[in-house]
C-alpha cells in the first residue's frame, strides 16, 4: 500500500487515510539465536571497566541502578563467562545470561561512580566503559539518564539473528485522530510553509547525554520551538511543528504531515551521540540511497529504528521502496534539499561548531518525502560535553534557531528570484 504514495503522488491525500487506518505492523521472531562472542575477561580499575570478547558481539547497553549502587551492561550476541578482576570503585563483578542471546554483567559499586563514556576497540573485541567517582546524589541523578547503547564498528558486528517468520497485524497509525498540526505565522497561504520536526519523543528518548543526562527528545523539542519563534519573527514564512509536546510519532507520519500540509521545506532536528566523546559539531544530512560514509549509514540505521516499539515496527516500509524511491521527480527535490543543506551550513558557521565534513548523505526514512525538500539537522553530539552543555541552554538553542531562520530566508528569496 505504501507504493501508492510514491508511484501516484497525486493520490496521496486519498491514500493517506487508508494507510493510517490499516498500517501494518510486523513482528519478527528470531530463529535459533546467533551466538557470536564469549565474554573472555572483565577488568575494573579506578577509571574504567574493560570487557574483552573472544569474538564479535552486536551491541552493548549500559545502565546504572541504585539500592545497592551498581552498573549493569547487557551485551547482545554474547555469552557470559571468563575471568573477572574487580578494582577501583567496583567491589564485585557478577555475570549471567539475561536471555539466550544477551549476557548481563553487573558491577557492584563500593563507592558511587558515573559512566562518562563507552567505546568498542577498533577490532570490536573489547569494550571500554569510562568511569569517574561521584557524590551520592550525583550518582542518583544520573539514573534518570536510562540506558546508553554502544555499537561496535559495523565491520566487526555479529550478524543479526535470522528471522524465521513474520506475523502481520493491523495497527492504528500514530496520526489517527491527532489531525494536522497548527500553523503559526501570518494567515497568508501564499507564504511558504516550513515544517519543523523535533526528532524522537514519547517512549523514544533518542540519544542520552552521559554528561548532563539531557535527552535528545527534549533538546530537539526545545530547538524546534526556538526555530519556530525565530521564523515567525520574520513574518515571511508560515511554520508548523510535527510535535509540540512529548509525543511519539512514526517516521512516515512526520514527513506525511509535511506532505499533507503542502510544506515547502521540512527540517528534522536531532542531536545524536557518537562512540567517541571527542566527536563534536553539527552535521546536515540529505537523502541518498548511498550513504556518504559508514558513520552516516550507521546513524541512518539508528534513526530509522525509531519506528520500533517493543519489537513491533510501526512503520515498516516495503522492501521495494528504495528502488522506486529515487525517480526523476525526486531528483529536483533532492537538489533543492542539498542546496538548502549548504545554505544552512553557511549560515550556521558563525553560530555553531560544525563538523569538518558537515554535509553528508544517507537513507533516512524521515527524509523520504518525494516532493518536499527535506534535511535532517544533527545539531551536535550529546556524547560530547561541550555540545551537550551548549544544546541544553536557551542561548545555544537560539543560536541554532537563528542559523536555521537566516538560511530559510535566503532559501526562499533565492527560489522566488529564480522563478
Ligand atoms: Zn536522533
Amino acid at each position: 500500500m505504501f507504493k501508492n504514495i510514491w508511484t501516484k503522488p497525486h493520490h496521496i491525500l486519498q491514500q493517506r487515510s487508508m494507510v493510517s487506518a490499516a498500517l501494518i505492523a510486523s513482528v519478527f521472531f528470531a530463529a535459533s539465536p546467533t551466538m557470536a562472542g564469549n565474554v573472555s575477561r572483565v577488568v575494573a580499575s579506578d577509571d574504567a571497566i574493560t570487557i574483552h570478547f573472544d569474538d564479535v558481539v552486536n551491541k552493548a547497553s549500559i545502565f546504572s541502578l541504585s539500592g545497592p549502587n551498581r552498573i549493569a551492561v547487557d551485551i547482545l550476541g554474547a555469552t557470559a563467562g571468563g575471568s573477572v578482576t574487580p578494582g577501583g570503585s567496583v567491589a564485585a563483578v557478577r555475570q549471567g545470561q539475561s536471555d539466550t542471546d544477551t549476557a548481563r554483567i553487573v558491577f557492584d559499586l563500593a563507592a558511587p561512580a558515573l559512566i562518562t563514556g563507552g567505546q568498542f576497540s577498533a577490532d570490536g573485541r573489547s569494550l571500554r566503559i569510562a568511569l569517574r567517582s561521584a557524590a551520592s546524589d550525583e550518582f542518583l541523578g544520573s539514573l534518570r539518564g536510562g540506558r546508553t547503547d554502544i555499537v561496535p564498528p559495523s565491520n566487526f558486528r555479529a550478524s543479526p539473528p535470522q528471522r524465521r517468520y513474520e506475523v502481520t497485524a493491523p495497527i492504528a497509525s500514530g496520526l489517527g485522530g491527532r489531525g494536522l498540526p497548527k500553523i503559526y505565522g501570518p494567515a497568508d497561504k501564499s507564504l511558504p510553509l516550513v515544517v519543523i520536526d523535533a526528532g524522537h519523543g514519547g517512549h523514544d528518548p533518542g540519544a542520552i547525554s552521559p554528561h548532563n543526562s539531557v535527552r535528545e527528545k527534549t533538546v530537539t523539542l526545545a530547538v524546534a520551538k526556538s526555530i519556530r519563534d525565530e521564523l515567525i519573527k520574520s513574518g515571511r514564512v508560515r511554520v508548523a511543528l510535527t510535535r509540540d509536546n512529548d509525543a511519539f510519532i512514526i517516521l512516515q507520519d512526520r514527513f506525511g504531515t509535511a506532505r499533507k500540509m503542502g510544506a515547502d521545506l521540512f527540517i528534522s532536528v536531532h542531536a545524536d551521540a557518537a562512540e567517541s566523546e571527542q566527536a563534536n559539531g553539527a552535521t546536515v544530512y540529505t537523502l541518498s540511497e548511498t550513504a556518504s560514509d559508514r558513520e552516516a549509514q550507521r546513524l541512518a540505521a539508528r534513526e530509522n529504528k525509531a519506528n520500533i516499539i517493543n519489537g513491533v515496527n510501526l512503520g515498516k516500509v516495503d522492501d521495494n521502496l528504495s528502488s522506486i524511491l529515487i525517480d526523476l521527480t525526486q531528483r529536483e527535490t533532492m537538489n533543492i534539499s542539498a542546496d538548502f543543506a549548504k545554505l544552512l551550513l553557511r549560515e550556521a558557521k558563525p553560530n555553531l561548531r560544525l563538523r569538518s565534513d558537515s554535509h553528508k548523505f544517507a537513507s533516512f526514512v524521515v527524509l523520504k518525502a518525494p516532493d518536499t525538500p527535506s534535511v535532517l539537522f544533527e545539531t551536535g553530539y550529546l556524547s560530547n560535553a561541550d555540545d551537550a552543555a551548549f544544546l541544553a541552554t536557551k542561548a545555544g538553542q537560539q543560536k541554532v534557531a537563528r542559523s536555521v531562520a537566516s538560511a530559510v530566508q535566503v532559501h526562499f528569496a533565492r527560489r522566488l528570484a529564480s522563478r
